[in-house]
């Protein structure tokens, strides 16, 4: 049997730790900017103090590699960490807007609140960056915060448990470990926020969980992302990039390019360049560094998806150490069990098409992705990308790296979410905009008060 972190809290004692949390939210206390500053720079000395204790937790949970760890998780972390410390005194500001010629003489702006009591509940395949990024939004923006990490990777969800509850109060914020059980427990609680982070099947019911409560939702989840190559795209350049995001993680990323469509004219020189590039990056069983899939079950579901008849790479599984050649299929078509769902894996199917409406369609028959990626050089097929598909985020001749700039927000559409957070975003998120119509006392015009008069009349009609 699987080992997963095990809760250790009842019923009884989440609803007093939610209780708690909303007492100590109503005392105002988190709300002073130097209250925040000073739990966020704990928390980012926290972290170097740990990082070590980080590598090795998910290392252990699935073969991490220390380099990937720090890229992907810690750096992108404290980057976070960093400006909302160096943002936070101007983001609780009032933001001023334009007054309407009807409502002068007045001000009129936005007054940023945080929401209260904050649920985050973190997906087990980048456990630290969507674990405690979306943690450092709602600290930034003055909430209590309960963190309920997956499950799944036993020792990543250990340390962080460690870290945050030796070190902060309870009342404003705290890890709670555990499943399912767990989880469903929690969400029966009131919160304020609620951001989870997971699959669109496991949204649907936190999202059901949190409308008995009227709570609002951030919903984090996954999609089949296309990379579209077309027939005069650099493609050197771009499928060295598109590897590099596939095989990130042994492709379980929720960014991930999940299947190729590549104009008929230039596939075998893409399959050509996929393979190179696999081979070039050392993406192998064979490299200490290449991830693990996660658990037994999910390697069953991944390793199920490869159809040896329609192999061009790789194939090979191990199920006993977890590991999944990177694995390319040619001649996919749409019927196939791998363009059912998403892949979460490291195989990627290549499919190719004439027509670049045909591509488009192809796409647009799959729920809104929360990724898209177009190779091409081609400024119409550019143009029609951005505005006819529809899609969380994405990049031209890139991939998955638009989620490492945080002046851009990360968030799905439909499908695959909604809500988007990341840098000045998160504050947003975890933040209600006060709506302020600020008036002046020495003048009161009469045009809304009983009188009706033809000069109202005509003062009205003036400004409609
Ligand atoms: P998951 O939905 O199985 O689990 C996510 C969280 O939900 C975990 O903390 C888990 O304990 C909890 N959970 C699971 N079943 C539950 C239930 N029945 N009731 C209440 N809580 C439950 O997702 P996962 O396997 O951890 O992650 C993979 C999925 O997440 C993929 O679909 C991927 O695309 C998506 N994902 C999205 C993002 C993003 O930022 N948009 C990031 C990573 C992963």
């Amino acid at each position: 049997m699987e080992t997963t972190a095990q809760g250790i809290y009842s019923e009884q004692e989440i609803q007093d730790l939610v209780t708690a949390q909303r007492a100590y939210y109503n005392s105002n206390v988190t709300l002073p900017v130097e209250f925040r500053l000073k739990q966020l720079k704990k928390f980012r000395d926290l972290i170097r103090k740990h990082e070590d204790d980080l590598h090795a937790a998910i290392y252990k949970d699935f073969g991490k590699s220390k380099y990937d760890n720090q890229l992907t998780e810690i750096f992108p972390l404290y980057e976070e960490l960093d400006i909302a410390i160096k943002n936070v005194r101007r983001w609780v500001q009032h933001r001023k807007v334009k007054t309407n010629l009807l409502n002068q003489p007045a001000k009129s702006y936005l007054v940023p609140e945080p929401l209260g009591v904050s649920l985050v509940i973190g997906a087990w395949n980048f456990p630290y960056n969507l674990s405690l990024i979306p943690v450092v939004g709602s600290m930034v923006a003055g909430n209590t915060t309960i963190l309920k990490p997956s499950e799944l990777p036993v020792e990543t969800s250990k340390i962080m448990a460690k870290i945050i509850n030796e070190n902060f109060d309870k009342n404003y914020l705290h890890v709670v470990e555990g499943g399912i059980p767990e989880t469903t427990a929690i969400l029966k609680q009131r919160f304020d926020k609620v951001f989870f982070t997971g699959s669109p099947q496991v949204g649907k019911i936190v999202n059901q969980a949190a409308a008995a409560h009227l709570t609002s939702v951030t919903l984090e989840l996954g999609g089949k992302n296309p990379a579209l190559f077309t027939k005069d795209a650099t493609i050197d350049v771009g499928v060295k990039r598109m590897v590099w995001a596939k095989f990130l993680n042994s492709g379980q990323l929720c960014l991930a390019p999940d299947y190729v469509l590549v104009h008929k004219d230039i596939k075998s020189k893409v399959l050509e360049s996929i393979v190179t590039e696999i081979k070039k990056n050392d993406f192998s069983v064979e490299n200490e560094n290449f991830v693990r899939i996660i658990n037994a079950r999910n390697f069953d579901r991944v390793a199920s998806l490869i159809d040896d008849s329609k192999v061009f790479f790789g194939g090979k599984t191990n199920r006993e150490e977890r590991l999944i050649e990177p694995t390319v299929l040619n001649n996919v078509s749409l019927d196939d069990a791998i363009m059912q769902d998403e892949i979460f894996g490291p195989i990627i199917p290549v499919i190719e098409y004439e027509t670049i409406d045909e591509a488009f369609q192809i796409i647009k028959r799959f729920e809104k992705p929360l990724a898209a990626y177009l190779f091409s050089n081609d400024a119409d097929i550019k143009n029609r990308f951005l505005t006819e598909i529809p899609f969380g985020s994405g990049g031209i001749n890139e991939a998955v790296m638009q989620n490492n700039n945080s002046n851009l927000p990360f968030g799905g559409v439909g499908n695959s979410g909604m809500g988007r957070y990341h840098g000045k975003y998160s504050f947003e998120n975890f933040s209600h905009f006060k709506a302020i119509l600020d008036k002046a006392n020495f003048f009161e015009s009469d045009l809304k008060y009983y009188g009706h008069s033809d000069r109202q009349m005509k003062v009205i009609k003036t400004l409609s």
